[in-house]
């Protein structure tokens, strides 16, 4: 038994996990990944490969965490959970009298006609290849999607010398930024560091030559066993193709990434009550201003709360920790977090999914992919009365695969009109496990 479980080893988590054990509690950092840091701290997979400065800024969380007494349980992934008690890939459990989501998030896709061809990755999954083992996957890469990931990217290619195709931001940034109450244009240029960082990104993107549009998608991909191209057409302030704009736009690599939806498998599982936020990237847990969800002593933190950012992450790791470690503070909310929540509405405005995204889908558009279930097979569900994505599934099979709907849920509530409405249930295990794991708990 501990005194605070925490699951993901990203900022979230290894900040709560380390201010818990710093408070005294005695601390069990999960994370399924064989090494900590999550998405943004990424670790390299050898020390052949040269830490980022990034890379260095996760080290030094992960040597604090450490240092601090926190006991990491790496390559574990939690597959169930029940009050007081986290059931293990491993073949074990661990009890806790406290417990601290931190599961991040996982990246939005569209389903369009060709996405399932090889040459298809998310944008996230390029980033990985890069960061962790120095692979680049294609040679000729065509970003599209929605969000500052696709830019984050598509310089780090172009500093690596891989021939970006272009960048195809489907939301027009400065346009919709001004309409945002309150903030606008200048509420882009008060995020500082952030809108530097764009910028030069941007810059470093226009001095290699890579065309950057906003308010543009891929609408399919060409090719037979593996992608040739993609065809691309203006999206409207919905994200719905305009017909007449295609044009064929050559490259041997789509990387596609419509902005995260938060990880809250577990959250559900445990019983919190999640609620539909659509800036916050969907559905995200009730929380209290000292992070704890709907059952008591189970905390929220990071991107599984609604899409923030690194620095979010870590501000709100460090008071979830605190409140989980039973540690007493005031209920004030500290300036950083405000700060961070400020951006995370600007990027809500900005980046949160627009109905268009299931339009890009044809009536043979394979929309889950774990059980192959085109769109026509939803659609007829649908005009037969299914009216969630439960409903969906329990006649098509839609979501029911290894991926339990972390990939076609976001199409399907589209297609469905679902949010907000039912939220998404979770039952172990969530995630494949050996049946011998599931056996031994
Ligand atoms: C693919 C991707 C790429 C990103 N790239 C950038 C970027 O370049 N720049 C940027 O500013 N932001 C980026 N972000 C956003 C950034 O990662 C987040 O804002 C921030 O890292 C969130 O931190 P977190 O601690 O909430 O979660 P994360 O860093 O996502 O960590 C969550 C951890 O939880 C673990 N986990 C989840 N479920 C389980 C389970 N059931 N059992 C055990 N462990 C589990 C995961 O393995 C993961 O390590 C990216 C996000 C994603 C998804």
């Amino acid at each position: 038994m501990r005194d605070v479980a925490v699951v993901g080893a990203g900022p979230a988590g290894l900040r709560a996990a380390t201010v818990a054990a710093r408070a005294g509690a005695s601390v069990v950092l999960v994370d399924g990944y064989h090494r900590a840091g999550g998405q943004y701290f990424r670790q390299p997979a050898s020390a052949a490969h040269a830490a980022s400065p990034i890379q260095a800024q996760g080290r030094r969380l992960i040597e604090e965490a450490r240092s601090a007494g926190v006991e990491f349980r790496l390559g574990t992934s939690v597959w169930g959970a029940e009050p007081g008690r986290l059931y293990l890939s491993t073949m074990d459990t661990v009890g806790f009298r406290s417990l601290v989501v931190a599961t991040g998030a996982y990246e939005r896709v569209a389903a369009f006609p060709g996405w399932t061809l090889p040459g298809v990755y998310t944008a996230g999954a390029v980033q990985s290849l890069l960061k962790e083992h120095g692979v680049v996957p294609g040679t000729r890469i065509l970003l599209a999607g929605s969000g500052p990931l696709l830019l984050v990217v598509a310089a780090e290619l172009v500093k690596r010398h891989v021939p970006v195709a272009g960048v195809l931001e489907a939301t027009r940034v400065v346009r919709t930024a001004a309409r945002h109450p309150g903030r606008g244009v200048a509420g882009l240029w008060r995020q500082g560091e952030r809108a530097r960082e764009g910028l030069a990104a941007a810059a470093r993107l226009s001095r290699a030559r890579v065309p950057l549009r906003t308010g543009r998608g891929v609408v399919r991909a060409v090719g037979t066993t593996t992608v040739e191209g993609a065809i691309v057409a203006r999206l409207d302030d919905k994200w719905r193709p305009v017909p007449g704009t295609e044009r064929l736009v050559e490259c041997d690599t789509i990387a596609i990434h419509y902005s995260l939806v938060p990880a809250t498998d577990l959250l559900a599982l445990v019983g919190a009550t999640l609620t539909y936020a659509s800036a916050k990237g969907g559905w995200v847990p009730v929380l209290t201003e000292r992070l704890e969800t709907t059952v008591p002593g189970v905390f929220g933190a990071g991107d599984c709360t609604g899409i923030g950012g690194a620095g979010m992450s870590l501000a709100e790791g460090e008071l979830a920790g605190l409140a989980a470690a039973g540690h007493a503070h005031d209920d004030a909310v500290p300036a950083t977090l405000r700060r961070e929540r400020r951006f995370q509405q600007l990027y809500g405005a900005l980046f949160a999914a627009r109905p268009g995204l299931a339009d890009l889908t044809t009536a043979d558009t394979i929309v889950c992919r774990c059980e192959d279930v085109p769109r026509s097979a939803i659609d007829a569900a649908v005009a037969a009365g299914a009216r969630t994505p439960a409903m969906v599934k329990s006649v098509t099979r839609c979501g029911m695969g290894p991926c339990q709907g972390r990939l076609c849920r976001p199409v399907v509530e589209q297609l469905t009109g679902a949010p907000p409405g039912e939220p998404p249930t979770a039952r172990p295990p969530l995630v494949p496990v050996p049946f011998e794991a599931m056996r031994a708990c």
